[in-house]
């Protein structure tokens, strides 16, 4: 009761109305330019009618006359894109506060890959019923993850200090270990009857194990994303059903694959029609930092941190100091090679007609919500060669399709969600113009430019 007091303080702002009227209200998005995520060119003079969360109709603004109890939002000059997705972040690394952060810059839905499951579950669960303000939230709940790499943490867990060592210990606890055919089956049962979205494995050790784990995930339906496969090839992990590939080619040995493998790669990804999620904001922040650097922005997060515009929150402070840490226990590698042999890999992959889904890492040291993801789309036009529509549906359209959720949502089109993003200019000119926020819908909701920026400096339960 508290929170949804501190709610209708937020949302009601302007018009004193609660979250379930603006729910129901009917908006009009008058006289916009909509790039609806299709692929479609841009089509100016639109009118855009929200009803009941939904897109009930697209008319040409110049014939179009307002109907009776309709709110206007005059935004002729304006640019309607469909909401954003970041594909990957780790929400329970940070906290409930920062919910409202990812909406406020245009993120109207999260891919949560792995963590505290019951946190996320509730946040998701507030969000959907309109008592919380944040993106919807698809989670895979808690990693599969190979014994031996939790034996591993167990081990750097007992080498730390308290609290890191607690810490290390708490994420340890989070992941199911999966170490043999039979494990992986349970596991994916286990998740799919608590109601997961897809299936995220992290580690695996064998060849069978992975096909247990895609075998067991198709029986349920549910889509499986992943880092890069031990005991099988990306062409063989993408053929068997693994439907994205997370940070692919960013360790040293996968940034050298051989071409040939890499052109393997592609066509099966094709073929089946799965994601690569190369999240290259993660490893500018974690791999190709100065050290000197990373010291002084954690020595720094207890105060407004510039790059994500408010101060860090604690728990996601620790994550991070812990985060760099354990750096000391790695190998030295030469990690600007490692991005150039890496992004060579994902231009060719580009070249080569292969989809791309937008991802951060959130929960990564210095990956900051929101404007990580807008970090992301102009990272992936100008390091791998996407053009800025399809970086946008990088982050629309290739999202929705992940869940197989394109009927509903994903696009600007009738009958859909009514997730979208009113921009001040036209981001296919320049994909940075996604930061210039006019207003977000967010399931048929509209937040003003002072709603925006009050969600963004409040703090909340
Ligand atoms: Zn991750």
């Amino acid at each position: 009761m508290v929170w949804l007091t501190a709610v209708l303080a937020v949302v009601g702002g302007s018009t004193g109305q609660s979250p379930a009227t603006r729910r129901s209200e009917r908006l009009a998005l008058a006289d916009v330019t909509v790039i609806d995520g299709t692929g479609a060119p841009p089509r100016p003079h639109r009118t855009v009618l929200v009803s009941d969360s939904r897109i009930v109709a697209i008319h040409d603004a110049r014939t179009w006359r307002p109907p009776e109890q309709t709110r206007v939002i005059h935004s002729r000059g304006r640019y309607l894109i469909p909401g954003l997705w970041d594909m990957h972040v780790h929400l329970s690394m940070g906290e409930a506060s920062l919910l409202p952060v990812f909406l406020a810059q245009g993120v109207t839905a999260v891919r949560d890959l792995g963590g505290d499951f019951s946190a996320v579950r509730a946040w998701q669960q507030e969000i959907a019923a309109g008592t919380r303000i944040g993106p919807r939230i698809y989670t895979a709940g808690r990693i599969l993850e190979s014994p031996r790499f939790l034996e591993i943490l167990a081990r750097l867990a007992s080498a730390l200090e308290p609290p890191f060592r607690d810490q290390l210990h708490a994420i340890r606890a989070e992941r199911i270990p999966v170490g043999d055919a039979d494990q992986a089956e349970q596991a994916v049962r286990e998740l799919a009857l608590q109601g997961v979205a897809c299936i995220k494995f992290r580690s695996n050790t064998t060849a069978e194990i992975f096909s247990a784990i895609v075998a067991a995930a198709n029986r349920v339906r549910l889509p499986v994303a992943g880092h890069s496969p031990q005991g099988i090839s990306l062409s063989e992990a993408a053929t068997a059903g693994q439907k994205s590939f997370e940070h692919v080619f960013m360790s040293p040995e996968e940034a050298t694959l051989p071409l040939a493998e890499v052109d393997r790669f592609a066509d099966a990804l094709k073929r089946a029609q799965g994601f690569l999620v190369p999240t290259l904001v993660t490893f500018h922040a974690t791999r190709l930092m100065a050290a000197e650097l990373m010291d002084q922005r954690l020595k720094a997060l207890s105060q407004t941190n510039e790059a994500c515009g408010r101060a860090v929150p604690a728990r996601l402070a620790d994550a991070w100091r812990l985060h760099r840490l354990l750096d000391q226990f790695e190998q030295p590698q030469d990690w600007v090679a490692v991005y150039q042999g890496a992004v060579e890999r994902l231009r060719r992959l580009h070249r080569a007609g292969v989809q791309f889904l937008a991802g951060t890492d959130f929960g990564a040291r210095f990956v900051c919500p929101g404007s990580g993801l807008h970090e992301e789309l102009e990272r992936l036009v100008a390091e791998i060669g996407l053009t800025p529509g399809e970086a946008l549906q990088a982050a629309t359209r290739n999202a929705a399709q992940f869940f197989g959720e394109e009927q509903r949502s994903g696009t600007i089109e009738v009958g859909k969600l009514a997730d979208m993003v009113l921009l001040e200019t036209n981001p296919l000119d320049d994909i940075r113009n996604t930061r210039r926020i006019a207003a977000v819908i967010a399931a048929g909701v509209y937040y003003d430019r002072s709603a925006l920026q009050r969600l963004l400096t409040r703090s909340h339960p």
